[in-house]
């Protein structure tokens, strides 16, 4: 392996057990403590403190199974719209110190530093090191950076000293580096791979890297060799600045029912408007088109598209259009069998981004955003539909299964 120094230079930011870091920040009396983070309906273990992992608790384990392991742990049902807004806070951060930045996922991403040091006129070190220290004050949480020529390198780079560490590997020392970590830490070699390249003598990263690319291409095909070239030093896998999106966001179901009654078919749309302005919330989505169809029972589907007036992920909105779109659609004389919604034209979450004439718009989405987040929060802590709105209701009410305050909470304005 032959390579200069610094070629290329990238950089792999990550927080350290991130949600149950957020936790102890806005509750300081839970520092020092073990934390496990619940997925919703708190069924299993989503995140948890390094003193939690050593107990054996793992991510994906049941909450009974890490209850019985460490019962003194604080258990704690997950928040991922505040996750999301300590988030915002560490990629500004990032921000100011490259313009390059990939949001690989909530808690770490990518940073082209190529340039930089003569920019700020320090070493790569001491650019990671203050990057952490800046975090650290502004945001409160940790990360863990690691810089060198790929991508793969980096994040192995900061996985290596983990909490609140730097690792630097420059071109010439990928291979000390590659010695002291098991082929088992290559992000992309799970355990089935690792038992394959443990049986051709491969256990080292070092191993796998010094192995010829024909036998890395036998052994694990294209993937293999990407990894291959990644760890000897050769970027494969670009930094993506543009945020993976999805296309559309989807909830549609069948009614279990085939019917011809205007109210159900409203009431099902209602749940599914629900269903995505939650959706939309949690990942920080904005819509800026909907989809209302219909199902017929001869499986024929109708479909109405409009532009919201803003972009939105408010439920408020969502349902008027869809009533709007099924007063559009519906045809008293046919059978209707399931429905949906589909948000088009998504974008991540602007604040801020209203100009003068959309202020009144902008007030009225944050106040429902806020009563939306907290319909969900008290629903998770107490079961669904304890709270629902009003329009959904009917349904529910039809089929005898009813909130515990089964009154409207939440009107549309
Ligand atoms: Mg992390």
């Amino acid at each position: 392996m032959l390579i200069s120094n610094w070629p290329n230079a990238i950089a792999h930011v990550d927080a350290d057990c991130f949600y149950a870091s957020c936790e102890q920040l806005r509750r300081p009396d839970l520092k020092g403590q073990p934390i496990c983070v619940l997925s919703s309906q708190d069924a299993c273990v989503v995140a948890k403190t390094y003193d939690a992992k050593a107990a054996g608790i793992t991510t994906g384990m049941p909450v009974w199974e890490a209850r019985k392991l460490l019962p003194q742990a604080n258990y704690l049902s997950a928040d991922f719209r505040y996750y999301g807004l300590i988030s915002d806070k560490l990629f500004a951060i990032l921000r100011r110190y490259s313009p390059a930045i990939e949001e690989y996922s909530i808690d770490e991403g990518f940073m082209d530093m190529n340039g930089l040091r003569s920019l700020y006129r320090k070493p790569y070190q001491a650019i990671a090191d203050e990057i952490r220290t800046t975090v650290r004050h502004e945001v409160g949480i940790t990360v863990s950076v690691g810089i060198s020529v790929t991508r793969t390198l980096a994040k192995m780079a900061s996985e290596y000293n983990k909490p609140d560490g730097t690792t630097i590997v420059a071109g010439r020392r990928i291979h000390d580096f590659l010695k002291h970590v098991s082929v088992r830490d290559i992000p992309g070699i799970g355990g089935n791979r690792q038992a394959l390249l443990n049986k051709f003598d491969i256990h080292t990263a070092a191993d796998f890297a010094d192995v010829p690319e024909r036998e890395i291409k036998r052994l694990l095909g294209k993937a293999g060799t990407d990894l291959w070239h990644e760890l000897n030093g050769t970027p494969i896998y670009k930094i993506e600045t543009e945020a993976r999106m999805p296309k559309s966001v989807a909830r549609t179901a069948s009614m279990g029912e085939v019917t011809q009654d205007k109210q159900t078919i409203h009431a099902h749309l209602l749940n599914h408007a629900m269903r995505l302005s939650k959706e939309l919330i949690t990942k920080r989505l904005t819509a800026g088109q909907l989809t209302v169809f219909l199902t017929l029972k001869s499986f024929d589907k109708q479909a109405d598209t409009s532009d919201l007036p803003y972009p939105s992920a408010d439920y408020f909105l969502l349902a008027s259009e869809a009533g709007r779109a099924l007063d559009t659609l519906y045809d008293p004389d046919q059978f209707y069998r399931a429905c949906g919604l589909i948000a088009g034209d998504i974008a991540v979450r602007q604040s801020g981004s209203f100009d003068l004439f959309q202020m009144a718009d902008q007030q009225r989405e944050e106040k429902h955003l806020k009563l939306l987040e907290t319909m969900h929060i008290i629903n998770h802590k107490h079961g669904d539909n304890v709270i629902a709105i009003c329009g959904a209701m009917q349904k529910r009410k039809a089929e005898g299964v009813m909130g515990r305050f089964a009154y409207p909470v939440l009107e549309c304005s």
